[in-house]
């Protein structure tokens, strides 16, 4: 093991020392494994003087792993305890890292443009073990505050995972997956043992890749709109979309729409790629 990065021993040290017991509701079920540590951030394929984000850097177990390969790395941390201590952490591991190494306080779901507006460099890529309950609305907030995100690999838990990989046409395909993959490629790197935490979580984890698309899919305010199709159409996943999309394009319009997009009316939700849902956001008639 290396001494720049935690380990059990040192991650229940640390814990102890802060008077930190970890909280079920912040999701803080620390990473004690250097190996998997150092997996995610080949596998993240981060570089050098990258600009990383990580969400919930938690005691810093990958934290390290990540500024260990000379990224520049702004760590987002809800938990006051856990943010202030965190940079003495990497002073005290890595003091080379100090200098490219900083850490809000925050709520992730809470961060703004005008906070990564303050960062010496836009982060291009995130890597984090996320809260698992609130691990969907984070990965959403991000990718759609930060444009500039090229790559990520995130842990959650399992279930997640697969939603957000999911393609149509599995039971796991919903408006995670369909939206997620507005922004682009999302794939299962990997499965990891329940072993490498403490405390140890009670559901299996995975980590997800994400690749960005090298092309907008289209404008913001297509978008919204095919996000509003999206929800409207899992909502009532198991009716044709003829019926489920009234809310959003009008009773009397719906049909005709999904027509003139090219699409069937009898369609269900889960047959949709992201692309279908945007040929009918294009055909809606402008709302008044
Ligand atoms: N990255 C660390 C690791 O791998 O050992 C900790 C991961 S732990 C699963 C999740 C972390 O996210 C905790 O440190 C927790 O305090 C933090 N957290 C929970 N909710 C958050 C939120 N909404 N915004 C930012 N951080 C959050």
């Amino acid at each position: 093991m290396s001494s720049a990065l935690l380990g059990p021993v040192e991650v229940r040290e640390l814990a102890e020392r802060l008077d930190v017991s970890p909280t079920k509701k912040l999701g803080q079920n620390f990473v004690i494994d250097p190996n998997t540590v150092r997996k995610i951030v080949r596998l993240a394929g981060v570089e050098r003087g990258e600009a990383v984000i990580e969400i919930g850097p938690g005691l810093g177990s990958l934290t390290l792993g990540i500024t260990e390969v000379g990224a520049d790395v702004t760590a987002i941390e809800i938990d006051s305890r856990l943010a202030a201590e965190l940079p003495n952490t990497i002073r005290a591991m890595q003091p080379e890292a100090a200098e490219r190494f900083r850490v809000i306080h925050t709520d992730a779901l809470d961060l703004t443009a005008a906070q990564l507006a303050a960062l010496p460099a836009p982060p291009t890529a995130l890597v984090a073990n996320l809260p698992y309950n609130v691990s969907v609305p984070i990965l959403m907030h991000l990718l759609e505050l930060i444009p500039g995100l090229k790559r990520g690999l995130v842990m959650v838990q399992a279930e997640v995972g697969y939603r957000i990989a999911a393609g149509p046409g599995s039971k796991e395909y919903g408006s995670p997956s369909a939206k997620a993959a507005w922004y682009g490629d999302w794939a299962i790197a990997g499965t990891v043992s329940r072993r490498i935490f403490w405390p140890v979580p009670g559901v299996d984890s995975v980590l997800v890749s994400y690749a960005k698309r090298d092309t907008p899919l289209g404008s913001e305010a297509e978008r919204e709109l095919t996000f509003e199709l999206v929800n409207a159409a899992f909502a009532q996943r198991r009716k044709m979309i003829r019926q489920a999309l009234q809310p959003v394009l009008g009773q009397q319009h719906t049909v005709a729409t999904i027509e003139a997009a090219g699409i069937a009316p009898t369609a269900r939700a889960e047959q949709l790629h992201i692309e279908d849902f945007l040929a009918i956001a294009r055909h809606a008639r402008p709302r008044s």
